[in-house]
């Protein structure tokens, strides 16, 4: 019996090791974006560091079978180094965060991917993009970005928000600060929230022919990039900024443990989840191992698994694929699947083809502002500057 034991341990060991030989290629090319910069010892040890924290990471998910707590570590480090890669870029190009109307005009605002949620409709009637932003060159253009965002949703659906999105690690990380919530039995409706917030949104951008949300509404404009405040119309929308970030990614997901910002707010995500309908993946729930203890419905973070779901046998279409209730289940009644394949064994190869794609769009996402955080930070650790 121990023998037994022992066997499948190790081959379990030699399984998760040969599984997560593919990353290793994957990592290394999108951390170095196939130029691996070797030129200083700082870009060196940060080069190491990051590979074998990815590596690491995936490894640990097929070893142990968890998804939730690696995938988290990784989306958490993802979002605080992009604020710090990107706060100092600008400061760098523009000498500050806030930006003026000379940038504005000369389309030097980076594309970030909620504006797609402003500029499909505007872009049908008026044939114009309504974003100061370039187009086809520099950081952040919007056709590389909307290429991703399409490419994105047809592979994973709205798992880009607990994969993907470099802003969802922030009420990812403040939602787990606490063991137990002080505000308990939020109203799950407050999902379908985030819909209405969407179609007004898209419907003001296309009246105003104006970014609505970025103007107004971006709580991640407090750690990104804001107008400068020249006036009380610009310091109104310093305060918004500011008085949502505080609210909707700290205070809220700290008292709640839920992802406030990303379940019930963000318009992105509310146009996610129809994306959910069209790819291939799925988390499904197996009712026959279920023993209707409800812990998912109380463990996930974006109000996505509820009673009705728990009898259809499938998350609401606001399911962010991270994966917390599949591993808080005791019964294994919930895994990752891929739709027109039977249940059971097939369970494990389903997650297993999920991962691959769910973790090399973080490998994407985060490699490369992981590393040169860490320059950044080993810069400002020996010379006082990060400049
Ligand atoms: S945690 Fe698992 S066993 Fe409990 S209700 Fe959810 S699916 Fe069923
Ligand atoms: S239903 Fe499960 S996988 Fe989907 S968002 Fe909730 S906890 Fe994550």
């Amino acid at each position: 019996m121990k023998t037994t034991s022992l066997y499948s341990t190790s081959g379990k060991l030699w399984k998760s090791i040969a599984l997560t030989l593919p990353m290793f290629l994957l990592t290394f090319v999108f951390i170095t974006g196939g130029k691996p910069d070797f030129s200083s010892s700082s870009a060196i040890f940060s080069f190491v560091v990051t590979f074998i924290f990815f590596n690491t990471l995936f490894f640990l998910m097929l070893y142990t079978g968890k998804t939730d707590r690696f995938r988290a570590i990784g989306f958490i480090a993802m979002a605080l180094f992009f604020a710090l890669v990107f706060i100092v870029n600008l400061v760098k190009m523009r000498g500050s965060m806030s930006f003026s109307n000379e940038n504005l005009l000369s389309c030097e605002i980076p594309f970030c991917h909620i504006v797609t949620t402003m500029i499909i409709i505007p872009i049908v009637l008026t044939k114009s993009i309504i974003f100061p932003g370039s187009i086809l060159t520099g950081f952040a253009s919007i056709a590389s970005m909307l290429v991703i965002v399409i490419g994105i949703s047809l592979a994973l659906g709205r798992g880009f928000c607990s994969w993907g999105c470099f802003y969802g690690g922030w009420d990812d990380g403040t939602s787990r600060i606490l063991r137990r919530p002080v505000i308990k039995n939020v109203n799950p409706n407050w999902r379908w929230f985030s819909f209405a917030f969407l179609l007004i949104i898209a419907l003001s951008a296309a009246i105003t022919l104006t970014p609505t949300y970025c103007s107004w509404f971006c709580p991640f404009k407090t750690v990104t990039e804001y107008e400068k405040i020249t006036n009380f119309d610009t310091l109104m929308k310093t305060i918004v900024f500011v008085s949502l970030f505080l609210s909707l990614v700290i205070i809220l997901p700290v008292l709640t443990r839920k992802r406030i910002q990303c379940g019930t707010f963000c318009p992105m995500g509310a146009l996610m989840s129809f994306t959910n309908k069209i790819n291939p993946f799925e988390v499904t729930i197996d009712k026959e191992k279920c023993n209707d203890c409800k812990k998912c419905i109380r463990t996930c973070p974006t109000f996505s698994m509820v009673e009705p779901g728990l009898s259809k046998g499938r998350p609401e279409i606001t399911c962010m694929k991270c994966g917390k209730c599949i591993d808080e289940c005791s019964q294994n009644a919930i895994s990752y699947h891929i739709r027109g394949t039977p249940s059971g064994k097939a369970f494990t190869a389903a997650r297993t083809l999920f991962l691959y794609p769910a973790f090399t769009l973080l490998v994407v996402f985060a490699g490369g502002n992981i590393q040169y955080g860490i320059v950044l930070l080993i810069r400002f650790f020996s010379t006082g500057s990060f400049m």
